[in-house]
């Protein structure tokens, strides 16, 4: 039975930056179940200090920021990204899933939006190596869209392999950064059925990054993990939660033959609340077999 961390803040169900309402509203309730076992402990996200932004983002950024209501949680959710990678780290615990209230991979070094503030994967890798002296990194993003900030930040990082599932196909020459583009979307799957669209994407994720990262050998593994793939959400290819499932099984599996198990789920987009809590508990679930 694995040790998994759930790090969340109580404003992540209040407010959000990636939803209409709050789609984490119905959280922790929905886990409550889950967090009931005595191997799942739920860890309140501390905010971010602004030493560790400053090492990933300009002053002008931070102002920016704070200047945007609609980053009122970013502070936390970087935090609570950073403690969880910490305490994975350390060994604490096995794995963890970050519920954060903003996201992060559309955040560069001088530039946010798109539902995102401040770079929190970039932030914890960058804290990870100053701090506890870990260097490789490996980066799976299945959010609907090109991760820009991270892929910019981390351009010319050869220790961090960043496999990107969006609209674009490309291999880097050191071959640590990676675009693939997306099985599905609304012409793809006309006339296949939602199971197909599930098992062509999941199926891709394994082919794509499965070796990628075994040959890589990181010392962590992060997921991005954002639902706005699923069907009738903002970036829909028609996916449903057994998608998400399936990827979490194969992401758990590989992190045990590569990194003795030491994973990090990152919640990124998506904006349904009927959504986040169909999907989220399945996935946390997952971990903590
Ligand atoms: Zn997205
Ligand atoms: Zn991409």
């Amino acid at each position: 039975m694995k040790k998994t961390g759930v790090f969340y803040h109580p404003s992540f169900s209040r407010k959000s930056y990636l939803t209409q309402g709050a789609r984490l509203e119905d959280f922790p309730g929905a886990i409550e179940h889950i967090l009931a076992r005595d191997n799942v402990t739920m860890y309140e996200s501390p905010p971010i200090e602004e030493e560790w932004i400053l090492k990933v983002h300009t002053p002008e950024l931070i102002r920016g920021v704070e200047a945007d209501t609609l980053c009122s949680t970013a502070w936390h959710s970087a935090g609570g990204v950073v403690l969880a990678g910490e305490k994975v780290c350390t060994g604490e615990i096995d794995n963890a899933f970050a519920l954060i209230g903003a996201g992060g991979h559309h955040s560069g070094r001088n530039y946010f939006g798109g539902y995102c503030c401040f770079n929190d994967v970039v932030i914890t890798i960058t804290y990870l190596r100053e701090i506890h002296n870990i260097q490789r990194f490996a980066i799976l993003d299945t959010d609907a869209h090109h991760g820009d900030g991270t892929r910019d930040l981390l351009y010319s990082d050869p220790d961090v392999l960043h496999v990107c599932f969006c609209g674009m196909d490309s291999v880097s020459n050191d071959g640590t950064k990676v675009d693939v583009a997306a099985p599905g979307g609304f012409w793809a799957s006309r006339g296949r059925n939602e199971k197909d669209a599930d098992d062509q994407y999941a199926d891709k994720v394994k082919s794509e990054f499965y070796q990628r990262v075994v040959d890589f050998e990181p010392d962590l593994i992060f997921w991005y993990f954002g639902f706005d793939t699923h069907k009738g959400d903002y970036g829909s290819l028609g996916l449903s939660g057994r998608c998400y499932q399936k990827i979490a099984r194969f992401m758990l599996q590989t992190a045990e033959e590569v990194t003795g198990g030491r994973l990090e789920v990152v919640l990124a987009g998506g904006s349904r609340t009927d959504i986040a809590t169909n999907v989220i508990p399945p996935i946390i679930d997952i971990l903590s077999k």
